[in-house]
């Protein structure tokens, strides 16, 4: 797995070759089938990294605050609403939504990493990189963002390409005979595409 410093750089080399592989999915995944093999992998990588260490998602974008949360929000810190929106937020007025003023996000606590909404967090947070929602295929645009700060994501769509034997560099399919590009010097149908 990717060191969180290293994602964006990683994943902007990869930019090509990734929409490649999207294309690649659009016409050869089954949608169902796809949504498995993310929720999957999702579960399995997430169930061992540790997103204190890493907290990319707290600091690349702002938060979005929800209007119904706004007064369990304001409550975390003692604020009445009006008050909680004056100090942290901005309504964003084409969207219909608030937004924290800066980024890294306002309630980002750079000390220890956490959250300092705690479990009033936003549910837009909580599901976040959303690699185990379904329609997947449809939300790749968006996953490729994804790859660029999530080392998860970003780990995902490798294992993915393994599994449907998509070649990067050529863009092509692997063959069973084909050395596999998980780099073990043995034949692809004799690893990972077992
Ligand atoms: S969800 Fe992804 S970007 Fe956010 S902290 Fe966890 S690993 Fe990092
Ligand atoms: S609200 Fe909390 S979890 Fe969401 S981006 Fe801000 S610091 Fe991160």
């Amino acid at each position: 797995m990717l060191k969180p410093n290293e994602v964006f750089e990683n994943a902007t080399l990869k930019e090509d070759e990734n929409y490649k592989f999207r294309t690649y999915l659009k016409i050869h995944a089954n949608p169902g089938e796809l949504d498995k093999q993310f929720k999957r992998l999702h579960q399995e990588l997430f169930s061992e990294y540790d997103c204190s260490q890493c907290r990319n998602c707290c600091k690349k974008f702002k938060g979005e605050i929800p209007k119904e949360d706004i007064a369990k929000d304001a409550a975390v810190f003692g604020l009445t609403d009006q008050a909680f929106i004056d100090e942290y937020l901005n309504y964003e007025e084409t969207d219909d939504r608030y937004q924290t003023k800066n980024c890294p996000c306002d309630f980002f606590d750079e000390e220890d990493g956490s959250c300092k909404l705690g479990d009033c967090k936003p549910e837009n947070c909580k599901r976040y990189p959303y690699t185990d929602q379904p329609d997947r295929l449809s939300s790749m645009l968006s996953i490729l963002g994804s790859a660029k700060v999530c080392p998860v994501v970003y780990e995902i769509l490798e294992r993915l390409k393994v599994e449907y034997g998509f070649s990067g560099k050529s863009g092509k399919k692997i063959y069973p005979n084909d050395p596999c590009p998980c780099g073990s010097g043995r034949k692809y149908k004799k690893c990972c595409g077992r």
